[in-house]
């Protein structure tokens, strides 16, 4: 069972920044949660790999490794909440945070009021997926979805998604026939309040078309004008 006390939360902070990693240290340690710095991206790759940690900060641009190869690399293995920490303000480096298997990003400069509400978000989401279904498999046409294993098949070929593809089609799959707005999707998904920032939604949209209705040459996901997406049996 997971644990949403913050005191046993063990989150690591790659940055090469040391007074940004010290910064961000303190913050996390006000909010009990506990933290260790890594500043080379080498380095901290090794560490993922060998300790155990409840949540990874990941600033894009390391010595030796980046953190958008640390995070592809991670993602073969475990499935750790990644958030980006990124001073780069283009749509494409988000899309490739989060194509590389980030779950959630944040621009700097940032309000660490902001950052630490996504981290109490992933938290929170990480906590209440466990909740989720007692049922073994889902179906829809020829999809098959396994919630215990996160594992997806289409015609019983396995799909390749990232943790939070794997979230949103579980979510609009659990939804079926039912139009979902961005919104809703990006709270109960995301699990953060409405920042405005539904674009988020619509590029994971895109992502999930791309691997299931494109691949398979059958519609899976409906878009609902002015209103959101729904999935239909
Ligand atoms: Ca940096």
């Amino acid at each position: 069972m997971v644990s949403i006390e913050p005191g046993n939360k063990k989150i690591l902070i790659v940055e090469d920044e040391w007074k940004i990693a010290r910064f961000l240290q303190i913050e996390l340690g006000h909010e009990n949660y506990q933290s260790t710095i890594e500043v080379n991206g080498q380095r901290a790759f090794d560490r993922i790999m060998q300790e155990a940690f409840d949540l990874i900060l990941l600033d894009i641009m390391l010595p030796e490794m980046d953190g958008a190869e640390i995070c592809k690399r991670v993602r073969e293995v475990s499935n750790v909440p990644i958030i980006m920490v990124t001073a780069r303000q283009s749509v494409e480096d988000r899309v490739r945070g989060l194509d590389s298997g980030a779950d959630d990003y944040i621009v700097k400069p940032f309000a660490i009021q902001e950052l630490l509400a996504r981290i109490r978000a992933i938290f929170r989401k990480q906590a209440s997926l466990h909740q989720v279904p007692d049922e073994k498999e889902l179906r829809i046409k020829n999809l098959t979805l396994y919630p215990e294993r996160f594992e997806a098949f289409i015609n019983s070929q396995p799909i390749a998604l990232t943790k939070k593809e794997y979230d949103l089609l579980l979510f609009l799959v659990l939804n079926k026939q039912i139009v979902l707005s961005r919104e809703r999707i990006l709270q109960e998904v995301w699990g953060y309040d409405y920042t405005g920032d539904t674009n988020t939604v619509d590029v994971f949209i895109r992502f999930l078309r791309a691997k299931i209705d494109e691949v398979c040459g059958e519609k899976y996901i409906y878009t609902v004008r002015g209103v959101g997406y729904v999935v239909k049996d």
